[in-house]
């Protein structure tokens, strides 16, 4: 039996846990861990909590309105849920600096994808070019996490893109906006395809089978505000399997600060505030997984290593999808009800290939059911009254594609830490930069014109005054600080994840990624863990 210490609770975390205890090691969790609120009234439906709670304003908007969104285009058009901004809580004493970046940070109980919205690709080959290891090496992995997380999936044109693997459940009922895009597509595929567009069901983390205590969803439309059934998968459910067993201990309450190595370059103590306590507590070590989300491990990392030497290091090659809102209206549905007994996030993705990229692009099609529409009504370049009006009559039609573009690692994209003023090792900021690449707003602008029009022919209109880049930092799919290779040299890890730089150490959250593909990453980074928890210990 080894013993593992593991740093954070996030979807790398968990299932690098989970896949150690399977096999009998001795496992031990630090994390800050901040807990979720309880579930109000899990039996309501979204309708139920509109019109049975006792104060419905609060749940949906914050007790101050302070989920309300007012119109700004260089920010975010969208707040998350009052009863999920514990998710974005920063411990005191963690600091943060960016340049063209807006970072989210998580130091939940489940880290960020307790507000995720499920989207599980798989990598293929092409996307897996610059990794030491291909697709049939992270298949068993894939459908091991698969069977953990329940995932659902369908061999349709989009499954080009996501090679097919085992344990996928059979998709959920489409909403009618869905279904009538779909439906549209079916009709004209031949000619979408000729031009490059393939669309399909997304491959989403929900339940539309029971599996243990969780249920299959039942269409309540809360998922935006925490699945009350747990259909919608979160890794604090892996957390509370982790618990079943005997050798795992969990221990919440601590922010991990910094590492000490000996003279052979092993690491023997990890240091940490106790929040609780407020003060500095210390731990023995025998090997160190670092999971706290890729700017926070970095952070760790940086700061161990300026502790230890007095250097301070600058990671390079941080990456992040660019994200692209297009907005749609599916003109056969204006001024149709909406039903609000549907799931709420994507159901739909849509794939392609972009001239000026060689590289796929890929989008995640969300119509608009019991999301807050305040954020679209206020977008509008017309009066409330008319917006209003408007926004009423228009609800059931509008969607939306998030676009995803791919991203490299670039030398000019940096993290790294500066100590305060005083010169005290005792607390560091962490810095960090990011540069687009030069020709992006070609890409991007010739990427949107393709899908404006592959819009038209499935019947929908996206206003181009509507289409949003999201600000960069904004698709939290961090990753590339300390990526993996085959060819030795520091600041980076062996094919395995064990760092380069300290002997046992590990990271296997977005750190180790040595390319970002277009899809959403936390399937493969939850597939990559589970791969190391099997191959190296
Ligand atoms: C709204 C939203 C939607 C998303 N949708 C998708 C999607 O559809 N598909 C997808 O693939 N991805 C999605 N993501 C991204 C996904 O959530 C992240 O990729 C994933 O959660 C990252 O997991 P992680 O293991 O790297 O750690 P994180 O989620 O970053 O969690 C970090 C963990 O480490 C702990 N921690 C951090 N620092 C310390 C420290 N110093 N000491 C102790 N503990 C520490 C935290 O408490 C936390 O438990 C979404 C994210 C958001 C916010
Ligand atoms: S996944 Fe969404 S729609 Fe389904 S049961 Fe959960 S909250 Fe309701």
């Amino acid at each position: 039996m080894v013993k593992i210490t593991v740093v954070g609770s996030g979807a790398s975390g968990v299932h690098f846990a989970l896949s150690a205890l399977k096999k009998g090691h001795q496992v031990e969790m630090l994390d800050v861990g901040y807990s979720a609120p309880p579930n109000v009234n899990p039996e309501f439906s979204f309708v139920d909590i509109k019109s049975k709670l006792e104060d419905p304003v609060a749940y949906f908007l914050g007790k101050n309105y302070e989920t309300v969104v007012s119109p700004d285009f260089d920010k975010e058009i969208y707040e998350f849920p009052p009863n999920k901004m514990y998710i974005f809580k920063v411990p005191p004493g963690f600091k943060s600096d960016s340049r063209n970046f807006d970072p989210l940070f998580s130091f939940a109980r489940g880290g960020l994808a307790e507000a995720w919205t499920g989207g599980s690709y798989p990598f293929n080959d092409q996307d897996l070019a610059l990794f030491p290891f291909n697709y049939e090496i992270l298949k068993p992995y894939y459908e091991e996490i698969a069977e953990r997380i329940g995932l659902i999936g369908d061999r349709d044109d989009i499954s080009r893109f996501f090679p097919w693997h085992e344990n996928l459940l059979p998709p959920l009922e489409l909403d009618e906006n869905s279904k009538i895009i779909l439906e549209k597509y079916q009709k004209r595929r031949k000619l979408l395809n000729r031009k490059g567009f393939y669309l399909g069901r997304s491959r989403i983390a929900t339940l539309s089978v029971d599996k243990g205590d969780r249920k299959a969803c039942d269409y309540s439309g809360r998922c935006l505000w925490g699945c009350p059934s747990d259909s919608l998968y979160v890794p604090s459910l892996t957390l509370a399997e982790c618990q079943k067993y005997e050798h795992f201990s969990y221990k919440p309450g601590v922010l991990v600060e910094y590492f000490k190595v000996n003279s052979r370059k092993r690491i023997t103590h990890l240091v940490f505030q106790d929040l609780t306590l407020q003060k500095r507590g210390e731990i023995k070590v025998d090997n160190l997984v670092l999971a706290a989300g890729t700017l926070s491990s970095s952070k760790i990392f940086l700061d161990s290593v300026y502790r230890q030497t007095g250097k301070i290091l600058k990671l390079e090659g941080l990456m992040d999808n660019r994200q692209i809102l297009v907005p749609f209206l599916n003109l056969s549905l204006m001024g149709k009800s909406y039903n609000p007994e549907s799931y709420v996030y994507h159901q739909l993705a849509v794939g392609f290939e972009c001239e000026k990229t060689s590289n796929y692009i890929h989008g995640q099609i969300t119509t608009l059911k019991t999301a807050l529409i305040h954020p679209v009504t206020l977008q509008m370049p017309l009066d409330f009254k008319t917006s209003t009006y408007l926004t009423r009559n228009l609800h059931s039609a509008l969607g939306v594609i998030n676009l995803n573009f791919c991203d490299t690692r670039r030398a000019d994209n940096q993290v790294t830490i500066e100590p305060d003023s005083t010169g005290k090792q005792d607390q560091t900021t962490l810095k960090i930069t990011y540069q687009s690449i030069p020709d992006e707003k070609a890409i991007m602008s010739s990427a949107t014109k393709r899908v404006m029009k592959f819009l038209r022919k499935l019947g929908s209109i996206a206003p181009p005054m509507m289409i949003h880049s999201r600000p960069m930092g904004a698709s939290v799919h961090y990753s590339g600080t300390l990526p993996m290779s085959t060819t030795d040299g520091p600041l980076g890890v062996t094919p395995d994840c064990r760092s380069r730089d300290f002997d046992n150490l590990f990271f296997v959250d977005g750190t180790i990624f040595p390319f970002l593909p277009a899809k959403n990453l936390t399937f493969t980074m939850m597939a990559n863990a589970a791969r190391v928890a099997d191959k190296v210990f």
